[in-house]
């Protein structure tokens, strides 16, 4: 039997290096072999991860860097591309799933690549489904391959699920950890810096989720992503806070039966599941110990010191362009904030501004509206950016 194989756009960040172990962790039967893997900035882990994981193309998205990437694996046989084509061609080449793995709407045009092949997609970047969601899931139907969660929280949706039972699926509760500032008063917080910000109590991710993940923007976005992966209706979406990040999430079922899927806050196991589904495999990961553990904690969200929620809200009751248009408002600030332009508050102001504004925009008629929309808000935000530098 010949191994299945992989590709990975975005290998060099924290989902993918995670999904490089999980693969290393494979055997047998299971073992992946890796097709084509993409980056961006960091060439020598790049180039590394390709020579490491014998991967047949590698790709920069940095079109300046096309020549340090050819030098770096020289001599391997490897086949190098760079750019928004490379990223394309790297999404094209035959494999049999692809690891949706590039932060934010870059990821976008290559997963939609992916998925119009056939390619089984293990989601990581949730922006697909936030920006393009109806036409993104359409895309993936009409190619012909799976859509699987790898976020931690609808990884554990579609693990508690029972696609038998989805008549009598009354609600998802998606857990949050409520962030480093959980406690935090909003005056508090206006102070903060992105190096603060960025610190969180139990993940390890890349910056942009966890700064979104101080905001509580990252529940935000997932919050739109339940909606598009699982069909149910906004109301039927719930948000707990729970500190520990233990419950990964919870289905909520017409009998008063929950079902939770729980294990240490490790994004290899959500990784492992995409990969090796319907089956599961072994992971060298941390058990967990429920003697230590004692305690199991949950508070309601506050959505007046966590706008983010409540901007989620809109965007669902909308529909449309609008969860896109949030995104990339809020993916525009979020640059802003770490650059030390704008407070940490101001990012959910631009967001909710640049929403108001483009109410009007209507629905995601097709994937060049989606851009179109992104564009825009993009354009409005970095606009309402520099008016208030200027003010200041
Ligand atoms: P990261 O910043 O660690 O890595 C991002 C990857 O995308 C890198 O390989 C980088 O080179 C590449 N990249 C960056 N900009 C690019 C561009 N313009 N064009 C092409 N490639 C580019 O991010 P991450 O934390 O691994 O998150 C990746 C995605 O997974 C995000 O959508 C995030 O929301 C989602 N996710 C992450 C976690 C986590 O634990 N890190 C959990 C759930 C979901
Ligand atoms: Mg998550």
């Amino acid at each position: 039997m010949r191994a299945r194989t992989i590709t990975i756009l975005g290998s060099t960040g924290s989902i993918g290096c995670s999904t490089l172990d999980v693969i290393g962790q494979l055997d047998g039967e299971e073992k992946i072999e890796v097709a084509a893997l993409t980056g961006n900035g960091n060439i020598a882990l790049l180039a590394e991860q390709a020579r490491v994981s014998g991967a047949r193309l590698v790709v920069t998205a940095d079109d300046n860097r096309y020549q340090d990437l050819k030098n770096a694996v020289s001599g391997t046989g490897i086949a190098v591309a760079a750019g928004r084509a490379g990223l394309i061609e790297a999404a094209e080449m035959p494999s049999d799933c692809v690891m949706a793995a590039i932060v934010g709407t870059a990821g976008l045009a290559p997963t939609l690549a992916a998925a119009r092949r056939g390619a089984d997609i293990a989601l990581a970047n949730k922006e697909c489904l936030v920006s393009a969601g109806d036409l993104f899931v359409q895309a993936v139907k009409a190619g012909g391959g799976r859509l699987i969660p790898v976020d931690s929280e609808h990884s554990a949706i579609f693990q508690s699920l029972d696609e038998k039972q989805r008549h009598a699926v009354e609600r998802i509760i998606l857990t949050a950890s409520g962030g480093p500032f959980r406690t935090w008063q909003r005056s508090e917080m206006a102070g903060v810096t992105a190096d603060l910000a960025r610190a969180h109590p139990n993940w390890s991710m890349g910056l942009k989720i966890s700064i979104g993940s101080a905001t509580m923007f990252n529940k935000a976005l997932e919050m739109i992503e339940a909606k598009h992966l699982f069909d149910v209706r906004p109301d039927q979406i719930e948000v707990i806070v729970h500190p520990q990040s233990i419950i990964h999430s919870m289905v909520g079922y017409t009998d008063g039966s929950i079902i939770a899927q729980l294990g240490a806050p490790d994004m290899r196991t959500a990784i492992g599941y995409a990969l090796t589904y319907p089956s599961r495999t072994r992971l060298n990961v941390e058990r967990l110990d429920f003697a230590k553990l004692a305690r199991l904690d949950f508070e309601a969200p506050d959505e007046a010191r966590f706008p983010a929620l409540r901007l989620a809200r809109t965007a669902l009751e909308r529909g449309g362009l609008q969860g896109g248009i949030m995104n990339a408002a809020e993916e525009t600030a979020f640059q802003a904030f770490v650059d030390g332009r704008i407070g940490f508050l101001s990012m959910a102001d631009i967001a909710e501004q640049v929403m108001e504004d483009m109410v009007g925009f209507g629905m995601a008629s097709s994937m060049d509206s989606v851009f179109e929309a992104d564009a825009e808000a993009r354009h409005r935000a970095a606009d309402i950016i520099d008016r208030n530098a200027a003010a200041a």
